[in-house]
């Protein structure tokens, strides 16, 4: 089974002319509240995909809370280990231009209690898991300490490490695959964006201890660097981009459903290529994820 460990958060979306700049009001469309948040995005994608998911996070006694779960339920996902925190459900404040750009700001709010605690105390959820799956919209101590305990069990691990953020060196040491877009890889190897080619990037990941790298490239598609240092790439569907929310979640989702059933990074890719291209195409982040009969 797959298992997600993960942000899950209301997104709040209003749609503008252009970006607001500092100080400046303006009007936007009405109001759309969603459900989001990285980790319940990737669950929604992978269940949506008939995979065995279950999602081990944290929302708030709230309306927002009830969405979550409903969404992923659903979806198909398993929500026996999410918690009910004393913090609201996390949220996400979406501005979305006519290009299909989008501008986020996040509260975290209960995705914080997504702790070591928490996960020792549903570890019934995720010891006989064949895939865990997480992102960095909860505490990086959880990271490292669920990097660690899938590696002694011999758990897989993947890591979608956004929002940027560093990844420390035993946590890229677990991860098959480490999922990254460009700015992220330039990030985490710690040179400036656009200072490498995507391809050197993940070589240099994969140096620093990385199993195996995934760097997604938008509209240019992906490239995987495998264990042996093979660079494989997949261009990315020619499609019209309505809103590219939760399009990376969707590709981790589906790269994740992919590898769940037995397929390897190649296969992953194409499918993760092949469900984002959809979600590019609809509004919203779990909203725009399509069934796998409908792929
Ligand atoms: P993130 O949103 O996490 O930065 P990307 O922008 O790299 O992620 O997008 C993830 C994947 O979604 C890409 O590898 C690609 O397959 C797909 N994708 C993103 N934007 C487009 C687009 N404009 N057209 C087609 N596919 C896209």
């Amino acid at each position: 089974s797959i298992v997600v460990i993960g942000s899950a958060n209301a997104d709040l979306v209003i749609e503008v002319d252009r970006r607001p700049a500092g100080g400046e009001t303006l009007i936007g469309s009405d109001l759309v509240i969603t459900p989001g948040g990285k980790g319940a995005n990737q669950a929604v994608a992978a269940g949506l995909l008939g995979a065995d998911v279950a999602f081990v996070g944290c929302v708030g006694a709230d309306g927002n809370g009830d969405l979550l779960r409903r969404s992923l339920e659903s979806a198909g996902v398993r929500t026996a280990g999410m918690a009910t925190a004393d913090r609201p459900t996390g949220c996400a404040l979406i501005v979305v231009t006519p290009d299909g750009e989008n501008s986020i700001v996040v509260s975290p709010g209960a995705n914080g209690r997504v702790t070591p605690d928490l996960m020792a105390e549903h570890e019934a959820e995720w010891s006989r898991a064949f895939i865990v799956v997480m992102q960095h919209e909860v505490p990086l101590e959880t990271v490292t300490y669920m990097a660690a305990q899938c590696r002694e069990r011999g758990v897989r691990f993947v890591l979608n490490a956004a929002p940027a953020a560093d990844v420390p060196g035993d946590v890229l040491a677990a991860c098959d695959p480490l999922v990254v877009n460009e700015t992220e890889a330039a990030l985490v190897v710690g040179v400036p964006a656009d200072a490498a080619e995507p391809a050197e990037l993940g070589r240099q990941l994969l140096d620093r201890g990385a199993r195996s790298v995934v760097i997604t490239l938008g509209a240019q598609g992906s490239l995987a660097v495998l264990p042996d240092g093979t660079v494989v790439t997949h261009p990315a569907e020619r499609v019209t981009a309505v809103d590219t929310t939760g399009a990376g979640d969707a590709f981790v989702g589906a790269m994740a459903a992919a590898l769940a059933s037995g397929q390897n990074i190649e296969h992953a890719l194409a499918l993760g290529t092949r469900v984002a291209a959809v979600a590019v195409q609809r509004r919203g982040a779990q909203a725009s994820y399509p069934r796998r009969d409908e792929l």
